[in-house]
């Protein structure tokens, strides 16, 4: 019997889900370890019996919550998959202004009829077993931690910033330039893909478990700024920590 793993989507673009689908030839490789039992992006079956849920976006209803402790409940192993469930990601940003006031913007005079309460990652609910960071996930990523799983192990995910990946990468600092970046405390695992494509680093994958060394605010310091200076300014991914408000 293979494991069986299922898809749930919360609030976010399912845009990870999509890079599941993308896998092309090794989802068929996937599919030989493991049976898919419910995913919506793909298929129209359901079953409430999977060893392994697959969770995407954020908690942003107090109506979600039951929905995911019963997911909680039929699953062995919960995997949060993406900034929006793995850190409360871009749906966040409401966090950082009044709720009500969000609500009329978005919904105009329909507001009272849609819930809503300040949002929260996939782990402020329920136990998580792992994480796929990202917005979206890396299919690389994505696959080294179903290994990981279908192996008994702990997936192995980076814990030091995206400036060490970013060198490797030989690109030129972005703050060399006048630019802001938060990968001196952002979690990498992405190879620094923003940076070696002209961009910045927007902290999509969360913060390191410790962003407060030394070492980063040394960086920071010789450009004249500090942890929070930056985090501030580029908080679309990290308004839901306590370090962005
Ligand atoms: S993390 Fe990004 S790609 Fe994934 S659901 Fe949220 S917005 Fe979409
Ligand atoms: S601060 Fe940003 S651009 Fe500079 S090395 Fe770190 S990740 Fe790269
Ligand atoms: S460089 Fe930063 S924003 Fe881009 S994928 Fe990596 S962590 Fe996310």
């Amino acid at each position: 019997m293979k494991p069986t793993v299922a898809f749930f989507d919360f609030a976010g673009c399912e845009g990870d889900q999509l890079q599941v689908v993308n896998l092309e030839q090794q989802l068929l490789e996937l599919l030989e370890q493991v049976e898919i039992v419910s995913f919506r992006e793909v298929m129209t079956g359901h079953s409430d019996e999977y060893d392994i849920a697959f969770i995407e976006g954020a908690i942003t209803r107090k109506s979600d919550e039951a929905r995911l402790k019963e997911i909680r409940k039929n699953a062995k192993l919960l995997v949060a998959i993406g900034a929006c469930a793995t850190i409360g990601g871009i749906n966040a940003l409401k966090n950082l202004q009044d709720l009500e006031e969000v609500k009329r913007y978005v919904y105009g005079d329909g507001a009272k009829h849609f819930q809503t309460y300040p949002t929260r990652p996939v782990d402020a609910v329920v136990k998580v077993d792992a994480y796929v960071h990202g917005c979206p996930i890396d299919r690389k990523e994505f696959l080294s931690v179903v290994k990981a799983l279908l192996l008994g192990k702990k997936p192995e995910i980076p814990n030091y910033p995206v400036c060490v990946e970013c060198k490797a990468a030989e690109n030129v600092c972005v703050f060399e330039m006048g630019q802001f970046c938060v990968g001196p405390v952002t979690r990498a695992g992405c190879e620094a893909c923003c940076i070696t494509q002209g961009s910045i680093c927007w902290g999509c994958r969360g913060f390191v478990d410790d962003p407060n060394t030394d070492a980063e605010k040394e960086i920071l310091a010789k450009y004249g700024l500090n942890v929070r200076d930056v985090i501030n300014k580029l908080r679309l991914y990290t308004a839901n920590s306590e370090v962005a408000r």
